[in-house]
């Protein structure tokens, strides 16, 4: 029932195979980016917050060889769609569905490529995170490729400069929108770490989270709910915290600080925006607060704290934010009542995935009893997936 990640070299060396079935020679290399899940820290990210991803055990690799001409083959063993196109003829519009992803890194990267450079490659992906399940497949495809381009053609890009090329490849080329945090989880990620992330200074450092060597786990549970108004109620979302601020009468919600909550939230009289501004707030400090637990001894030192600000998290984004769906509480709720030591639902909301901070020998268990929930609720079977800090972007072969 759990879908763990294949063992990364093997997987590397299935991709390598398959681009010599594929192309009908060797690749250079294997690269590969994990997916991520963010631990706590929602919904902050557009008022300057502070985020804590991990990257997740579930990669995207990239098999490519470099080409003596300008020519550009892409080929995904997750799609029929295959991309023939001459590196020249690049640009925003010019390449649609999956492609686009790839050959975005390769435009963005355009600046740090000598004139005289040819361009020309050819890449098989073979990617594991599951697309569309919130764990960023698209940034781990991006930044896998990213980190294939920098070594074929030596470009000599440091890694926040491919955590920028993976998100404008995603922004300006592919069209679709992205803060950048699951970019920069799947490049700066370390193997047993979180990554705190600073939105306003968009600086980033790694934060122990060791649970694979203390026998813990994190269970993320894709509900497969779906919301048709996401969209519309993310803007209104970012909409509300800003209205909030302004009434407030700072910048973003990161510039109050925790002590003058109960003064900035007597600001604002409408009980709507109130509720959003309180989520912000308390949910930067819940960050801190993480952080600072992790700073100061290991996971297990502090499980029930932890567990507790997780929880208190899920129930603001339920309650302030109103994010939530029965299906994410529903997950939520059954993860508890099974032993996990905190769970909350992790991204957007309205559908989407939750995490669960469980004993790894329970995991299965917990599993069982989430499924078992959505059954007696009628709700549609959740998906499974046992996950552990993973390390960043790099290269396999
Ligand atoms: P998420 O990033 O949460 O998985 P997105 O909608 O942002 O969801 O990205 C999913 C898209 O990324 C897919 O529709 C597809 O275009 C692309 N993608 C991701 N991984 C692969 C892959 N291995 N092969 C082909 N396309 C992929
Ligand atoms: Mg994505």
């Amino acid at each position: 029932m759990l879908s763990t990640a294949p063992d990364r070299a093997r997987a590397a060396q299935r991709v390598e195979e398959a681009f010599a079935q594929s192309f009908g020679y060797s690749p250079d290399g294997v690269w590969s980016a994990p997916g991520r899940v963010n631990i706590i820290g929602e919904h902050v990210d557009y008022q300057d917050g502070l985020c804590l991803p991990m990257a997740i055990s579930h990669r995207c690799f990239a098999a490519a060889a470099r080409t003596p001409t300008d020519r550009v083959r892409l080929r995904s063993l997750q799609s029929d769609v295959e991309l023939d196109i001459d590196a020249g003829e690049l640009a925003p519009g010019a390449v649609e569905g999956w492609p686009a992803y790839v050959a975005g890194v390769l435009w963005a990267l355009r600046s740090f490529i000598s004139g005289s450079a040819t361009q020309g490659m050819d890449v098989l992906i073979d990617g594991h995170v599951p697309l569309g399940s919130g764990l960023s497949s698209s940034a781990a495809l991006e930044c896998a490729t990213a980190e294939a381009i920098e070594s074929l053609l030596s470009l000599g890009t440091t890694p926040l400069e491919r955590v920028k090329a993976a998100i404008t490849a995603e922004t300006e080329f592919a069209g679709a929108s992205t803060g950048g945090l699951d970019q920069s989880a799947s490049v700066l990620s370390r193997a047993g770490h979180a990554l705190f992330l600073d939105c306003r200074a968009f600086s980033t450092r790694p934060v122990p989270w060791d649970l694979g060597s203390q026998g813990l786990a994190l269970l993320i549970t894709d509900t497969r709910a779906e919301h048709s108004h996401v969209d519309g109620e993310y803007v209104a979302r970012r909409a509300d915290s800003e209205r909030a601020a302004e009434l407030i009468g700072v910048p973003t919600l990161r510039e109050v600080p925790f002590e003058q909550l109960e003064e900035a939230l007597g600001r604002i009289e409408d009980d709507t925006v109130r509720r959003r501004a309180r989520h912000v707030i308390t949910e930067i400090r819940r960050v801190k607060e993480f952080d600072g637990l992790l700073s100061s001894g290991s996971v297990r030192d502090h499980l029930a704290e932890l567990g507790d600000l997780l929880n208190a998290s899920h129930d603001s984004l339920r309650d302030d934010y109103e994010v939530t769906v029965p299906a994410l509480d529903v997950a939520v709720d059954a993860a508890r009542a099974a032993g996990a030591h905190g769970a909350r639902m992790t991204g957007g909301g309205f559908g989407g995935s939750t995490i669960a901070l469980v004993e790894a020998e329970q995991a299965e268990a917990v599993a069982g009893a989430i499924a078992h929930a959505f059954r007696q609720q009628s709700l549609g079977e959740p998906v499974f997936f046992l996950a552990l800090p993973s390390e960043g972007a790099g290269q396999d072969r």
